[in-house]
């Protein structure tokens, strides 16, 4: 499932092809998303200019020019790509729009998780609601130490609560805890004050060396170009399941809870 940097890749590649441009079509091919698409979807986009492409976590913010925002989540197997000419539509393309500089952007996503509405800032902020975004100055360890202060959670399920810090799934979960050198499993509340604080300065460093390397492809996962990332040939501990560690070169261990894998060194993590 593509997370922050992966996100932040997309929104980078497509920000040249869709700042300022005008919709001039929209085709919904199918409508069943995560949740249906709204009957008057494509009505609604057809004439609007895109002002800005944001990002907030895992969601891209395409703010149009009536001060609403076209709310994109690209689920387990979106792909937002833009074409430079109209090829026919692929399997699994749910939506096309037709741009005003005659390029095409195709949503295709073949489980259909994603997730696509538009509205106020409001209405979108009911449905998102999101935590600090994890690189900006709110994410601080005061702020992560007040939320956690009498929680039973371990802290990995807390850094993935998207209420609490936006756009931290599992593999970024998993790199930047064997970086802080605390173990997934570990209660929250137990954590030291130094330990906080690696935390959050680890989550900020991965975050950034992932978005550098444009995200990891490990499935799906392709930029808005249709590029793969480079950061899945970085990683630590994620996917590297009786590998030797880094740091320590014992193997790194991995443990499912909740129908989701952990990976960590033992030695290294408490
Ligand atoms: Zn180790």
């Amino acid at each position: 499932m593509p997370e922050l940097p992966e996100v932040e890749t997309v929104r980078r590649s497509l920000a040249p092809f869709l700042t300022g441009v005008t919709i001039r079509a929209v085709t919904v091919r199918e409508p069943r998303l995560r949740r249906t698409l709204a009957a008057d979807f494509a009505q609604v986009l057809t004439g609007r200019t895109i002002a800005q492409l944001g990002r907030r976590g895992k969601y891209l913010y395409l703010h149009l020019d009536d001060e609403k925002i076209w709310l994109v989540h690209l689920g387990m197997t979106g792909q937002l790509l833009v074409e430079k000419t109209e090829n026919p539509p692929l399997p699994h393309d749910h939506v096309l729009v037709t741009l005003s500089t005659g390029h095409r952007l195709r949503y295709n996503d073949p489980r259909r998780f994603g997730l696509m509405l538009i509205g106020t800032e409001a209405e979108i902020e009911t449905v998102t609601a999101l935590g600090v975004e994890p690189l900006s100055r709110m994410f601080t360890g005061r702020y992560l130490r007040e939320k956690i202060q009498r929680t039973q959670r371990a802290i990995k399920d807390v850094l993935m609560d998207q209420r609490v810090v936006a756009g931290v799934g599992n593999i970024y979960a998993s790199e930047l805890l064997f970086r802080a050198g605390v173990h997934p499993s570990r209660v929250a509340a137990t954590l030291t004050e130094a330990a906080t604080d690696r935390i959050v300065e680890a989550t900020k460093t991965v975050l950034r060396e992932a978005i550098r390397h444009r995200g990891s492809s490990i499935s799906d996962y392709r930029d808005g170009e249709g590029k793969r990332g480079g950061f899945q040939d970085r990683f630590r501990v994620y996917d590297r399941e009786g590998q030797p560690c880094s740091t320590c070169r014992q193997l790194i261990q991995r443990e499912t809870r909740g129908g989701r894998s952990s990976f960590f060194c033992a030695a290294c993590q408490r």
